[in-house]
């Protein structure tokens, strides 16, 4: 094994791969050459120059050569972009050098399709996964929605389809059917309601029924049955990222880091909420970590939001126990340049579907909490 920069992060490949992405970068390289020769992919000392501020906001996070690899693009981006009309939404789980480098606005996957209807913008990069770009184009069906790989799934949103919603009204007839946000437009065109990590059990209570159907999260809809009077009647999803965290794994951070707090999503399971300081939504964990000042703290969430959320709260020591989203990872520079470039890939949803979809997900801003 080698430890190569892929563009985006320093990652493991065989060897056999080096040359591999080698080849597919230097391929890349020329097509942007021969498409749009005025963009410079070289780190040029004016580039480096140019980009320094940003550098020593976010040099904790990368040594010089990993910067010589991210400015140039970050600099093509944030030209394009502005060509383009467009803007660039990132989730909380992208990489550093996009959450900081190249977004407009960051943050969890509502957040940012409120932001996509907000924006006056014709053209929306989605950086995150291909269900949050679905939800940012229900919400606004007349603008331009990208994604800079359509590939980037769940492993959530993939566990449910349209059908097993319907298969579910047919085994709970009248038991109202609340969806987690991290589904396809599909499956929210077939549910009551949405919901996001946030406001689960509010919008589970808002439906005023002894019994509800919470999918596909299965950890989510356990996690909320505990904090309800309500019977909360899981699917049988799971985030294959949240689901590798374990009690035992926090213990043992916990026991080499006593003073630490542990902050965790509820898309872990209960016995690791159980050994957390606080749990909430990606937005709810980064208020906490900003409005608490902790000395030291331990995000039980994907990767990179720890990265994400040091440079705002330097004071704060961040453990990191890695878990990366291989569908978030998908999501890099060159990808988003390339997007932005060809004008692709475009991300469609049946209005017919569109329209059931965009009524559960009205419901749910519209509940008051
Ligand atoms: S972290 Fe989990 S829920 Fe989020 S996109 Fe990845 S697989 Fe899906």
């Amino acid at each position: 094994m080698v430890l190569v920069m892929d563009n985006t992060a320093t990652v493991d490949l065989p060897s056999c791969e080096l040359s591999r992405a080698e080849r597919a970068s230097a391929a890349f390289r020329q097509k942007v050459k021969n498409y749009a020769p005025e963009i410079e992919l070289d780190y040029t000392p004016a580039i480096a120059r140019e980009m320094r501020p940003l550098y020593n906001k976010l040099k904790s996070l990368f040594s010089e050569q990993e910067w010589a690899v991210h400015a140039p693009y970050i600099k093509a981006i944030n030209e394009l972009k502005k060509q383009r009309n467009a803007v660039i939404l990132a989730h909380n789980y992208m990489t550093p050098e996009i959450f900081h480098g190249v977004s407009d606005f960051a943050g969890d996957s509502l957040a940012l399709a409120k932001e996509a209807a907000r924006s006056d913008a014709k053209v929306i990069v989605q950086c995150g996964v291909h269900f949050m770009a679905e939800t940012s184009k229900i919400l606004s069906p007349e603008k331009t929605v990208l994604i800079p790989d359509s590939k980037a799934g769940c492993s959530l949103a993939e566990a449910i389809t349209a059908q097993d919603v319907r298969d579910l009204r047919k085994q709970y007839p009248g038991v109202p059917i609340v969806s987690y946000v991290n589904t396809s437009a599909a499956v929210k065109a077939e549910v009551d309601i949405c919901c996001t990590s946030a406001n689960a059990v509010q919008i589970v209570e808002s439906m005023n029924a002894p019994r509800v159907l919470l999918v596909p999260d299965k950890y989510l809809a356990e996690n909320v049955n505990n904090q309800t009077d309500v019977e909360v009647i899981p699917f049988e999803g799971r985030c294959e990222v949240h689901e590798q965290f374990t009690a035992p794994i926090i213990r043992s951070f916990r026991n080499a880091e006593p003073d630490m707090k542990v902050i965790a999503h509820p898309e872990c399971p209960a016995e690791v909420l159980e050994e957390a300081d606080f749990t909430g939504s990606t937005g709810g964990m980064i208020d906490w970590v900003k409005d608490n000042q902790p000395e030291k703290v331990m995000l039980v969430t994907e990767c990179s939001m720890s990265d994400n959320v040091a440079v705002e709260n330097p004071n704060v020591e961040f453990i990191r126990p890695c878990n990366l989203c291989p569908y978030m990872k998908m999501i890099t520079l060159p990808k988003i340049l390339d997007s932005l470039l060809f004008m692709k890939e475009e991300v469609f949803v049946d209005p017919a579907i569109s329209a059931k979809a965009l009524r559960s997900v009205q419901r749910m801003i519209d509940v008051k909490i």
